[in-house]
């Protein structure tokens, strides 16, 4: 019999669904089939449970793919106290979930499935492949050998009052009672891959921090000729300097503001501050490589009749979109002699975030504090959560991929120790 549609993944045919799981033994259901869900059931399933993992959509790990897209930065390798740093002040309570499943144990996860990695100049780590479709193939082939179920097109929606699980399904809406359920249903950023963030108000009377977006560009208010010149221009080498931190990196100018990872990098601290007042003016720095002194020294030469931008272009080697910011800041009435200052701390007027739509990453989510240590809420036993639904963010670089793996790995873990305490008491 061939499998049923919503079990067919593009690289390989699913277990098919065997007896329906009420009448097994204790059984756990994951729901959501990204990283963090595949990871919990891929713990689950190796202890010897039986698992069965439900997504709404009708492939899994859309947003793996997309990230994938990008090369698939897995992980990091700077060492373990400033990794762990990343996550702000979510930082104490993830620390033994990623030392328990540290970027290194992620890299030979990776290489397990038949996919090396490398780590780049950045310190970023990336599968050679540099895309994630390989390692998913290998992983959901890992899974269907271990005997995990992958149900697609179920769309959680809830629990009945009986505590069973609420799906909506092409055939209609069916309810399960798993002994053990891992949510793992993301934050809210890229809705259209699958994660939306609904699984808010299916937590009533749980305590989520609102969802917002992290990783994300900003919008700023350019002119028009900017727009229509400079649109999708990367600002290459540049740094940017918010409050007490500074990177080193690149941008992307958008029609409606700027993007990129020298932003995402300083996207909370900004997020937070147009929250508070408003707007947020971070400092541009178009010639990191060249100090202030210098840049006066090179601008106090003689022009010799030649337009501002071909002096610009010939004493400081910008490009034209550089150029354009800084005509930007003379139209908006700086004086021309603050030149030198602007080169090297350009204020950028940012007044909004882009939306969730954009984000990489949403900020946000299931409030560790109503977690226990297997990341199982402590007011509904059984329960457990992991991946990007918790509330914890953290700059690109492969530190949401790590903290997805490992938190999934956890509420796998934990979750296999509650099958294991319900078939001890019967
Ligand atoms: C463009 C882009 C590039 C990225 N690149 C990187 C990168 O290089 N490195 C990195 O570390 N991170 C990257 N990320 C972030 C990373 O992909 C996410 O943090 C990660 O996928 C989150 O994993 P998750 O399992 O928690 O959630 P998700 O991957 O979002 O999976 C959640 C799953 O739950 C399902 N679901 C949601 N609600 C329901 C419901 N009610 N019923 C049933 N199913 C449901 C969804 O369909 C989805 O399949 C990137 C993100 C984007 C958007």
């Amino acid at each position: 019999m061939p499998p049923a549609p919503c079990l067919r993944y593009k690289a390989g045919v699913l277990n098919e669904p065997s007896s329906p799981p009420e009448t097994s033994p204790p059984w756990a259901a994951v729901l959501g089939a990204g990283p963090a869900g595949l990871m919990a059931a891929e713990t689950l399933a190796s202890a010897g449970h039986r698992v069965v993992v439900f997504d709404r959509m009708p492939s899994v790990a859309r947003k793996f793919l997309m990230a994938g897209r990008g090369g698939l930065n897995l992980t990091h390798s700077e060492p373990l106290p400033g990794f762990l740093a990343r996550y702000g002040e979510a930082a104490t309570r993830l620390a033994p979930l990623i030392a328990a499943f540290p970027p290194e144990a992620l890299m030979r996860w990776a290489e397990g499935l038949g996919q090396p990695v490398f780590t780049g100049s950045s310190g970023r780590v990336f599968p050679r492949a540099m895309k994630a479709l390989p390692l998913l193939r290998a992983w959901l082939a890992r899974l269907g050998a271990l005997g995990a179920e992958i149900r697609l097109r179920h769309d959680w929606l809830g629990f009945a009052p009986d505590g069973a699980l609420r799906f909506r399904t092409p055939e209609g809406e069916a309810s399960l009672r798993p002994s053990a359920t891992v949510l793992a249903l993301g934050g809210a950023s890229w809705p259209r891959l699958g994660a939306d963030g609904s699984w808010v108000s299916a937590l009533p009377g749980l305590p989520v921090a609102p969802l917002r977006p992290a990783n994300m560009g900003f919008r700023a208010e350019w002119s028009e000729p900017f727009v229509a010149r400079h649109a999708g221009t990367p600002l290459k080498r540049i740094a940017l300097r918010f409050g007490e931190q500074a990177v080193r990196g690149e941008a992307v100018i958008t029609r409606d503001g700027i993007e990129g990872g020298a932003v995402y990098a300083l996207s909370a601290p900004l997020r937070e501050a147009i929250a508070r007042e408003g707007v947020a003016v971070p400092l541009l720095d178009l010639r990191p490589d060249l100090d202030a002194g210098e840049v006066a020294r090179r601008l106090a030469m003689p022009r010799r009749g030649q337009s501002l931008s071909t002096f610009l272009r010939k004493a400081l080697a910008l490009p034209p979109v550089s150029i354009g910011l800084l005509q930007e800041a003379l139209h908006a009435g700086a004086p021309p002699a603050e030149l030198p200052r602007l080169v090297k701390a350009l204020p950028l007027r940012l007044v909004a975030p882009q939306g969730l739509e954009r984000a990489i990453s949403s900020a946000g989510g299931l409030r560790l504090a109503a977690l226990d240590e297997w990341l199982m809420l402590r007011e509904r036993p059984g329960l457990f959560a992991a991946g990007e639904m918790l509330d914890w963010e953290a700059p690109t670089g492969g530190y949401l991929l790590q903290a997805c793996f490992a938190t999934g790995r956890q509420a796998g873990l934990g979750a296999a120790r509650w099958l294991e305490g319900q078939a001890r008491h019967g």
